[in-house]
């Protein structure tokens, strides 16, 4: 198939990029680089040997839009792009709905245009909100407390009821859990500008030196040892969900979960890392993060039944990988 994959060049989208390519399809890239770089296409390129067609634009421009989709005959398109940083669109709201809400539905109304009827979006765990694990497709979504969560379930009603009314559409919604790791060979993976957010970049940067410790946020939660249970996934399983989705479009509105349905609390991560990397992560126990759930993890059956997609890369993996592409990544313009 020939597909759109808009925020390609970001840490998912890159990742989903390769085992689209891998996998045999066609891949045109739409990305504003707002969060990620063009040498990343290229790194795609060496590592699959295969071709891209990348077009460095906003996805919110429906002008811009109409020059791809006329150029190229789509099958079908998979939106990743977005903003994503949760402490930020509390900051941000505007710029995050727009974004994030204005994207989906001028893509939309580009593929009704052009008939493309085969639309995968990227959704989050967070739509789930503070629910009882493990979370499974049906429950009912808790209302979210940050503009970015808003953004995920609104865009995921905005679909539903464009497939509703479009009964020949195959609409997928991939609900992420926590994406860790790269590729393995260490030329694509997570570089976030900045200090990170997120705990698996964070622990690499301490385990480089560059920050001197990992802030633990809270060790009184409900949980194995105190400390906040996530679903880690390695970004290349979550990409190969992907292809699964694509190799399983039918009419309607499907929604998987993406995890490994494993919970893993903040210290057993920081002790796989250091098992499988032999260095050492220093931490301290500090304040909850307002806003943090004790835990979020997958009910995985309904991918692995319908879609046969099941996560095969562990723990050790997903935190070997993680260090090696930052380890490699010396020299990275946006280290700092
Ligand atoms: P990312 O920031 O690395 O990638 C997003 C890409 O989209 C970037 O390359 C950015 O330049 C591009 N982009 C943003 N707005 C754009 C626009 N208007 N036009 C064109 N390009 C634009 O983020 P990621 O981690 O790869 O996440 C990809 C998607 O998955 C996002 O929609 C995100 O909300 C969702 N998601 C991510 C996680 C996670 O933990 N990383 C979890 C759940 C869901
Ligand atoms: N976390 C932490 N220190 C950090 C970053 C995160 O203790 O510097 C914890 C956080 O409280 C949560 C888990 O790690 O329990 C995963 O956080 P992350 O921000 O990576 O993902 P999310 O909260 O979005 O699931």
């Amino acid at each position: 198939m020939n597909i759109l994959v808009t925020g390609g060049a970001g840490y998912i989208g890159s990742h989903t990029c390769v085992a689209l390519l891998e996998a045999g399809h066609t891949v045109i890239v739409a990305d504003n680089l707002c969060n990620s770089k063009a040498e990343t296409i290229d790194k795609i390129k060496q590592i699959t040997n295969k071709e891209i067609t990348f077009y460095q634009i906003d996805v919110t421009n429906e002008k811009a839009l109409d020059t791809i989709f006329s150029d190229n005959l789509i099958d079908g398109i998979i939106h990743f792009a977005g903003l994503k940083a949760v402490g930020e669109s509390v900051e941000k709201p505007l710029e995050y709905y727009y974004n994030n809400l204005v994207s989906t539905m001028v893509l939309s109304k580009a593929c009704r245009k052009y008939g493309v009827k085969n639309f995968v979006f990227s959704s989050s765990a967070t739509v789930y909100g503070d629910n009882t694990v493990p979370f499974v497709e049906t429950i009912k979504l808790m209302p979210t407390t940050n503009p970015y969560g808003e953004t995920k379930a609104m865009s995921e009603r905005i679909l539903t009821d464009i497939a509703k009314a479009n009964p020949d559409w195959a609409v997928v919604l991939l609900r992420y859990f926590n994406p860790v790791g790269a590729h393995e060979c260490g030329l694509i993976g997570e570089a976030p500008n900045g200090t990170p957010n997120n705990l698996m970049p964070y622990i690499t940067k301490v385990a480089k030196g560059e920050l001197k410790k990992l802030r633990i946020f809270g060790n009184d939660y409900p949980t194995v040892d105190g400390t906040g249970v996530r679903d880690y996934i390695h970004v290349m399983d979550l990409a190969e969900g992907h292809v699964a989705a694509l190799n399983n479009l039918t009419e309607g509105v499907h929604i998987y979960n993406l995890g490994t349905g494993q919970g893993t609390s903040v210290l057993q991560l920081v002790k796989a890392f250091e098992e499988a990397n032999a260095i050492e992560v220093p931490y301290e126990v500090v304040e909850r993060r307002p806003g943090d759930i004790a835990a979020c993890y997958a009910d995985t059956s309904k991918a692995s039944i319908e879609l046969q997609c099941v996560a095969k890369r562990d723990l050790l993996a997903m935190c070997r990988d993680a260090w090696r592409f930052e380890k490699e990544s010396l020299g990275r313009k946006d280290e700092n």
